[in-house]
């Protein structure tokens, strides 16, 4: 009796190290009004959340989710640690729109700091960033990423220049109905969410 209860306290300890989240808690947790928006919309692709890598991969397979290119006109990708550089197509078309746009008027790029992440990655993340949300984000159903505010041209400080332009491109991309946008402030990057227009 004793060795078959330590055998099933050692099988559910193996099954609590693999699983750093548990989807009926993550499902739960409610986004915010200002959130709310880019999570139906990322929801609206035929994409379901993006648990693991494995999930993650049969997409890619599927032609569902797409490679970004690490760098086009008007962007640079920074080397991801907590992401991978997919996206759902409609979201990849807008990135490089809303990049060659800004290229235009600037003749300046900006980074991408963060693309698609598994619920895995955000386990990590976690670990590091205590700041990363506890519940689902559209970055989990590959129609969004970030642009970072303080690394225009790879420089790491604060151009208002720039930034300004940015916001501008983002808005006109909003008004058209083809994205939502968030500033935030603790990560000094906008979280891009792209709807399915
Ligand atoms: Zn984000």
């Amino acid at each position: 009796m004793k060795l078959l209860l330590l055998f099933f306290l050692s099988v559910s300890a193996v099954v609590k190290s693999q699983k750093c989240y548990d989807l009926k808690t993550v499902l739960k947790v409610e986004p915010s009004e200002l959130y709310k928006p880019h999570l139906l919309a990322s929801q609206n692709f035929g994409v379901n959340i993006l648990e693991s890598a494995k999930i993650f991969n049969h997409y890619i397979a599927k032609g569902k989710l797409v490679a970004v290119k690490k760098k086009s006109r008007g962007y640079r990708m920074q080397a991801l640690e907590y992401s991978r550089p997919y996206l759902v197509k409609k979201a990849r078309t807008t990135l490089e729109r809303m990049a060659s746009q800004f290229a235009s008027k600037t003749k300046s790029f900006f980074v991408v700091s963060s693309v698609t992440r598994t619920l895995e990655d955000q386990c990590r993340l976690r670990k590091v960033n205590s700041n990363a949300s506890l519940g689902i984000s559209s970055h989990n159903y590959g129609a969004a990423f970030d642009i970072s505010y303080v690394r225009f041209d790879n420089q790491l400080k604060v151009n208002t220049k720039l930034e300004k332009e940015l916001e501008k491109v983002l808005l006109e991309f909003k008004n058209a109905g083809k994205i939502f946008y968030i500033k935030e402030r603790q990560q000094s990057c906008y979280h891009i969410t792209v709807r399915n227009y």
